[in-house]
């Protein structure tokens, strides 16, 4: 594939976890991809080293996906190093849990701000030009807590509930533009975001899932790649489970 054939992703949160599978592996799907990171540059040069070493274009950026302007600037700057953009992947993600009664003002607003408000900023800033060209998709990252909710996770599930109504919104209205909006809403997945859970949360836990055990941020990767692709050209406005059973 010469540069010029090859699609260009957007991801945001691309450093670590999920993000950073969903990179290299739609690099290695042929696509040149860029991506945005919080703070950690030396995890993020070395996706983008990955990602190269199979063949993509790679243009990183240390952005806030909170806010609305720098996201603005990564989707304009992106575009400007890779070309249009073929599709949006919004994993970017934070938790702050805490049962409500003790959840303190600013854990809601960052959740807020960085699940929900980035995720309408990445596809605020990329959609237009992508419905002018008549193609491309969105994947956003929900997850089980915002189908069925999660204790702990008022702040966390609202948005991922959230998340799950834009994407149906988004997908109703730019359908017939050409653009496919689908959100995956990933169970336990072995990443830095679980990490703080205790070993008994997580013996408790796998006793619930039917494969018996956590997912693997590839196992997630691959759902996302499936979804942006062609290979998936009739789907549209769905929430694809990627959890070991745990939601059945
Ligand atoms: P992670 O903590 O390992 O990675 C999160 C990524 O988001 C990092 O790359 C980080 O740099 C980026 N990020 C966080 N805040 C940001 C900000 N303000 N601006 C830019 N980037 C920011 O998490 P993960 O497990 O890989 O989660 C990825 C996505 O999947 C999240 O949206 C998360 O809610 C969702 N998810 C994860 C799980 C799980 O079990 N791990 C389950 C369901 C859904």
């Amino acid at each position: 594939m010469s540069a010029n054939d090859r699609p260009v992703a957007l991801v945001t949160g691309g450093s670590r976890g999920i993000g950073r599978h969903v990179v290299t592996r739609l690099a290695r799907d042929g696509y040149d991809v860029a991506f945005c990171y919080q703070s950690n540059k030396e995890a993020a040069d070395a996706v983008a080293e990955e990602a190269g070493a199979a063949g993509a274009r790679v243009y990183t950026a240390q952005v806030d996906v909170a806010r609305h302007d720098a996201v603005r600037g990564f989707v304009r700057d992106g575009e400007k190093a890779l070309g249009p953009l073929r599709t949006v992947v919004s994993c970017a993600g934070i938790v702050r849990d805490n049962p409500l009664v003790m959840l303190s003002e600013a854990d809601w607003d960052a959740v807020l701000r960085v699940n929900l408000d980035g995720t309408y900023n990445v596809c605020k800033a990329a959609v237009f030009a992508m419905m002018k060209r008549r193609t491309g998709s969105v994947v956003t990252l929900s997850s089980v807590s915002g189908v069925y909710g999660n204790a702990a996770q008022t702040n966390y599930s609202a948005t991922k509930a959230g998340i799950i109504g834009f994407t149906k919104a988004l997908a109703k209205e730019s359908g017939r533009y050409g653009i496919r909006a689908n959100a995956v809403a990933p169970g336990f997945i072995e990443t830095d975001m679980l990490s703080g859970l205790a070993d008994d949360h997580v013996a408790k836990m796998t006793e619930r899932i039917p494969l018996g055990r956590f997912g693997r941020p590839e196992e997630v990767a691959d759902l996302v790649a499936f979804l942006a692709s062609d290979r998936a050209s009739y789907i549209t406005g769905q929430v694809l489970g990627v959890d070991g059973g745990l939601v059945v």
